[in-house]
C-alpha cells in the first residue's frame, strides 16, 4: 500500500537513510553501491534545462478571455462566437535580453505571450508590450539579438555593437524611439499594454478575410519606473515584476486588460499607403480606430514555477479556424522559429507537457514515440493514416482559406526597405510626447551611447535628425556633438 509521507527512490524504494552516506567505516570512502547519494545527485546535476536565448526571465499565470462585444462579421472562430463566451487562458511576461536569472526591472521590450486554451485547440497570440519591433525581415533577428547579449570576448554587455547594428539598420528607430521612452521600463508586468504587433488575419463564415492588430489595454493604467528607479531596483530588488504579479494574484487583486483589435478589409491592403505587413510600422488610430472587444484576466498562480511557467511553450504557428497568419515577414520566420526552439529546449514531446497541452480538446494524430514520451504513446491504435481502423482523419472543412500571398509571384528576395520611410512612425512617436517625457527620452539615450564610437554616433544622429530635427539635435547636444558635423557628414545609411 502506498504512503506519501514514506521517502523513496525515483524508483519507489522505501528510502532508510537520507542524512548519511553509505562509507567503508565510520571515516572511510563512500561505497559504490550507494546507489541513492548518486542517483540523487545525479538528478540534481540534471535540473536545469536550456534557457530561451531570448525571453529566459519571465512570470505566468492563469486566467481567462470572455467575449464582450459582437465580433463574428469578422471571424467564425469559436472562442470569439457568443458574448459572454470565456476561454481559460495563460500568459506569460518576460524581459527579452536578460538570462534567467537577470533583473526583471532594466530598459528592455516585454514579452506578453497569451495561451487561450480553445475548443479548437490552443491559439497562442505571442506579442510584446510594444505594438513594434526593430526589424521587419527575420533574417536579421539572430544578428540583432547577438548585440543585445553578451560581447563574444569580454562577455560583459558594451553598447557599441547595438548602436552600430542599429544605425545601420534604421528600421529599428521606431521601436527604438519607445525603448528609450518611459514605456522602455514598465512599473511593473501588469501596468502595461501587450500587443500582437504582428498582423493577423480574421476569416469569417463566407470565407472573407481581415487583416487584424490585436492591443491589450492594461486597465491598471500605465505606469512606469524612471531610469532611476530602475537601477535601483535592479540591484535591490531584481525580482520586482515577478514578485507583483504573484502577490497581486494572490491576495485577489486580479490584473485585467481590455482586448481591442484593429481591423483592415483584405483588398485595402493593396491600397494603404503603409505596408500594413510590416512590423515597423503601427496603423494610425486616426486610419483603423480600435474596437474592444473582450476582456482578458489572470486570477490564478500556477503551483510550480517550473512546471508551469518555466516549460511553457507559446508559438505563432498555433492558430485555430477562423485565424490566419499575414506575409509579414517577421511573422513567417517566427512560425518557423518558436517550434524549433520548443523542440530544442523541452523536446519532441513538448506538447504534450500539461501547460502546453490544450485543455479543452485533446491531441489526436499519429505522433508517436520520441523522448519522454510519458503518456500511453497512442496504445495499440494504428500509427499511419489513412487507414481502415477508423483512427482519426482530416476534414475538409478546416482547409485554411486561401489568400493572395502576392500579386506578382516570383521568388526572390526582396528589399524589405523599399518604401524607405523609416522615420514618420518615429517622428509622430517622439511629438506626441510631452516635452518633459521628450527630455527623458533624450537624456536615456545620451546615456546609452555615450561610450560608443564616434563614428556609430553620428550615423544614429543622422536617423534621429531625420525623424524629427529636434531630436537629432537633442541627443546631438547631449554627446558634444554640432549638429552640423551630423547633417554634413557622408556617413553611409543602408540603401
Ligand atoms: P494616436 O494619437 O491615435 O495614438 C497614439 C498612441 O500612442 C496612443 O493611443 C497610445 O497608444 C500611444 N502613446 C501615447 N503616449 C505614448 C508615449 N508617451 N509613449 C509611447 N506610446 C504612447 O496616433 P497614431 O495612431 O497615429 O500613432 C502615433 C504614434 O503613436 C505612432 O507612430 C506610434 O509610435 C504610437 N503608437 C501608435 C499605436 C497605434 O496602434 N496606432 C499604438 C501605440 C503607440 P496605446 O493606447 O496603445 O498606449
Amino acid at each position: 500500500m502506498s504512503n506519501d509521507k514514506q521517502l523513496t527512490t525515483g524508483a519507489g524504494i522505501p528510502i532508510g537513510d537520507n542524512q548519511n552516506i553509505r562509507t567503508a567505516g565510520p571515516r572511510g570512502p563512500l561505497v559504490v553501491e550507494d546507489f541513492q547519494v548518486f542517483e540523487k545527485n545525479a538528478h540534481f546535476n540534471r535540473e536545469r534545462i536550456p534557457e530561451r536565448v531570448v525571453h529566459a526571465k519571465g512570470a505566468g499565470a492563469y486566467g481567462y478571455l470572455v467575449v464582450t462585444a459582437d465580433v463574428t462579421k469578422w471571424t467564425k472562430a469559436r472562442l470569439f462566437s457568443e458574448i459572454g463566451k470565456k476561454t481559460e487562458a495563460f500568459l506569460r511576461f518576460s524581459t527579452v535580453a536578460g538570462e534567467k536569472g537577470s533583473a526583471d526591472s532594466g530598459r528592455d521590450p516585454r514579452g506578453f505571450a497569451l495561451k487561450l486554451y480553445t475548443e479548437d485547440g490552443n491559439y497562442d497570440i505571442v506579442g510584446n508590450n510594444t505594438p513594434v519591433f526593430f526589424i521587419r525581415d527575420g533574417i536579421k533577428f539572430p544578428d540583432f539579438i547577438h548585440t543585445q547579449k553578451r560581447d563574444p570576448r569580454t562577455n560583459y554587455k558594451h553598447p557599441q555593437a547595438q548602436w552600430d547594428f542599429w544605425s545601420l539598420s534604421p528600421e529599428s528607430l521606431h521601436q527604438l524611439t519607445t525603448l528609450f521612452s518611459d514605456r522602455g521600463t514598465p512599473k511593473s508586468y501588469r501596468h502595461m499594454n501587450g500587443y500582437g504587433s504582428h498582423t493577423f488575419s480574421w476569416i469569417n463564415e463566407n470565407g472573407e478575410r481581415f487583416w487584424v492588430k490585436y492591443h491589450f489595454k492594461t486597465k491598471q493604467g500605465i505606469q512606469n519606473n524612471s531610469t532611476e528607479e530602475s537601477t535601483r531596483l535592479a540591484g535591490q530588488d531584481p525580482d520586482s515584476a515577478t514578485r507583483d504579479l504573484f502577490e497581486a494574484i494572490e491576495s485577489g487583486d486580479y490584473p485585467r486588460w481590455s482586448v481591442c483589435v484593429q481591423i483592415m478589409p483584405e483588398a485595402e491592403a493593396e491600397t494603404y499607403h503603409i505596408n500594413p505587413f510590416d512590423l515597423t510600422k503601427v496603423w494610425p488610430h486616426a486610419d483603423y480606430p480600435l474596437f474592444e472587444f473582450g476582456e482578458l484576466v489572470l486570477d490564478r498562480n500556477p503551483s510550480n514555477y517550473f512546471a508551469e511557467t518555466e516549460q511553457s511553450a507559446f508559438e505563432p504557428s498555433s492558430i485555430v479556424p477562423g485565424i490566419g497568419f499575414s506575409p509579414d515577414k517577421m511573422l513567417q520566420v517566427r512560425i518557423f522559429a518558436y517550434p524549433d526552439a520548443h523542440r530544442y529546449r523541452l523536446g519532441a514531446n513538448y506538447q504534450m507537457l500539461p501547460v502546453n497541452s490544450p485543455h479543452a480538446t485533446q491531441a489526436n494524430n499519429y505522433q508517436r514515440d520520441g523522448a519522454m514520451r510519458f503518456d500511453a504513446n497512442g496504445g495499440n491504435d494504428v500509427n499511419y493514416e489513412p487507414n481502415s481502423a477508423g483512427g482519426p482523419a482530416e476534414n475538409h472543412v478546416y482547409d485554411e482559406a486561401a489568400y493572395n500571398f502576392t500579386t506578382d509571384g516570383v521568388g526572390a528576395r526582396y528589399d524589405h526597405r523599399v518604401d524607405a520611410d523609416e522615420y514618420t512612425q518615429a517622428g509622430n512617436l517622439f511629438r506626441l510626447m510631452t516635452p518633459a517625457e521628450r527630455g527623458r527620452l533624450i537624456d536615456n539615450l545620451v546615456q546609452d551611447m555615450q561610450p560608443v564610437s564616434r563614428d556609430v554616433q553620428i550615423r544614429q544622429l543622422k536617423h534621429f535628425h531625420a525623424a524629427d530635427p529636434a531630436y537629432g539635435e537633442g541627443i546631438a547636444q547631449g554627446l558634444g556633438i554640432a549638429i552640423k558635423d551630423v547633417v554634413d557628414a557622408s556617413t553611409a545609411v543602408p540603401d
